[in-house]
């Protein structure tokens, strides 16, 4: 008994005349991302494709679990391949199924004959293995409108496969479908969300760190590192350049107005992060920022962040509740990492009474007046940059 993992796209089965491209790409993405386990044959045909273990010792759980971290998988199920021969799939298929129908009292068989040249045909197919599951489990009962299992047959091709479980895929579109851009991370829950949502539509991520040493601790950068290597299960490899920000913040708090210290920070972070990104051929900048969450997120605040640089910014957060956002957390397994008591720079002089509308020219003057564009392009020449995966 040999056993396969069968894939179905995602949306880019809706693609035209580049979905081949797609396709390519998602294979490229499914072999690195299990090219750890051992060998395989990996092959499309007909909007499926098939990873195929080319030795007895590889686990297939292992494989399983990465391939629910590929962006572009719809959907996954671990199937039995067998010769195509009627008698052969009787023989192997209540066995194969045992397991899943344990606790289940209805279930339906489903056929697909891509093989035009097998002598029954798929209702025929259905009724003997139908047949066959009653006769082994008697308990259980037929229900074609709501089964607890449904068990396929699918005669390809190669071979006769079956399986009974399908697990859902991430989604998304395959990483390097889409470009590149660059997410600015902090080592909070909303940054690390933001960029799996953002790769999610596949994009390549490269990432910015504003850090500022010794307000921030080298224990805080290692949290990001972490955070990053959590985004690069999904997201595939992510260069990281962290930014030196401590001469521009100490800049901020001796010659701005204290209540726009959050606010002009924000804008010296996009200038240099935009700055970075377009050297690594990224174009769109990416943030956490989550309409009205903190005072540096209200509608006027945004605006004066937005204006600072002239790069496209994505804010996939934009429009949810925290709670809506710390679910995905959680479920990307990043949360219990980002809740972790390590400093942000963001954190460092903060006002008391921030101003929740700052006025646009007031902010850009205050800026000007601190003067700090060579500190800026120092902050630049002296980023440093590691590969995340
Ligand atoms: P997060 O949970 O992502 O830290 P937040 O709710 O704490 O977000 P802010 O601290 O105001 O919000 O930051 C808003 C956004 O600015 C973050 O989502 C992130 O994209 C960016 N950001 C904040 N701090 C840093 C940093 N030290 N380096 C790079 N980007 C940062
Ligand atoms: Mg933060």
């Amino acid at each position: 008994m040999k056993e396969i993992i069968l894939i179905k796209l995602g949306e880019m089965v809706l693609k035209g005349l580049n979905r081949k491209s797609f396709e390519e790409i998602l294979i490229k993405n499914i072999k690195h991302k299990i090219r750890s386990l051992g060998a395989f044959s990996v092959k499309i045909a007909q909007s499926t494709i098939y990873i195929e273990p080319l030795s007895d010792d590889i686990d297939l759980d292992e494989v399983c679990e990465k391939i629910s971290q590929v962006f572009g998988i719809a959907a996954f199920s671990r199937a039995l391949i067998c010769t195509k021969d009627m008698n052969t799939i009787l023989n192997v298929v209540t066995d194969y199924v045992a397991d899943d129908l344990k606790f289940a009292k209805t279930f339906k068989v489903n056929a697909k004959r891509s093989d035009k040249k097998f002598p029954l045909k798929s209702p025929e197919i259905c009724a003997e293995v139908g047949g066959k599951i009653l006769e082994t489990f008697p308990k259980l009962k037929v229900d074609v409108k709501n089964p607890d299992i449904t068990i396929t047959v699918e005669i390809r091709d190669f071979s006769a496969c079956i399986h009974s479980k399908t697990i859902k895929g991430q989604g998304g579109m395959p990483i390097g479908t889409s470009g590149k851009a660059t997410i600015l991370i902090s080592g909070g829950i909303d940054s690390p969300v933001a960029a799996y949502m953002m790769a999610k539509r596949g994009l390549t991520l490269s990432a910015v760190h504003f850090e500022s040493p010794p307000y921030t601790s080298e224990r805080a950068r290692m949290k990001v590192e972490k955070l990053l290597k959590i985004v690069s299960q999904y997201a595939g490899p992510i260069e990281m350049h962290t930014v030196p920000f401590t001469k521009i913040q100490e800049t901020i708090r001796d010659k701005c107005p204290e209540e726009l210290f959050t606010i002009i920070m924000r804008r010296v972070m996009m200038q240099v992060a935009s700055a970075l990104a377009k050297e690594d051929s990224s174009h769109a900048l990416i943030t956490g920022e989550s309409l009205g969450q903190v005072a540096s997120q209200t509608l006027y605040a945004i605006e004066c962040t937005d204006c600072a640089c002239n790069m496209l910014t994505f804010r996939p957060l934009i429009g949810m509740d925290k709670q809506e956002i710390i679910d995905i957390s959680r479920k990307i397994g990043a949360f219990e990492t980002s809740i972790e008591p390590y400093e942000d720079c963001c954190t460092v002089f903060t006002p008391k009474h921030p101003r929740t509308r700052p006025i646009l020219k007031f902010v850009e003057q205050a800026q000007k007046d601190a003067d700090m564009e060579e500190l800026i392009k120092k902050a630049i020449e002296n980023t440093k940059t590691i590969i995340i995966q």
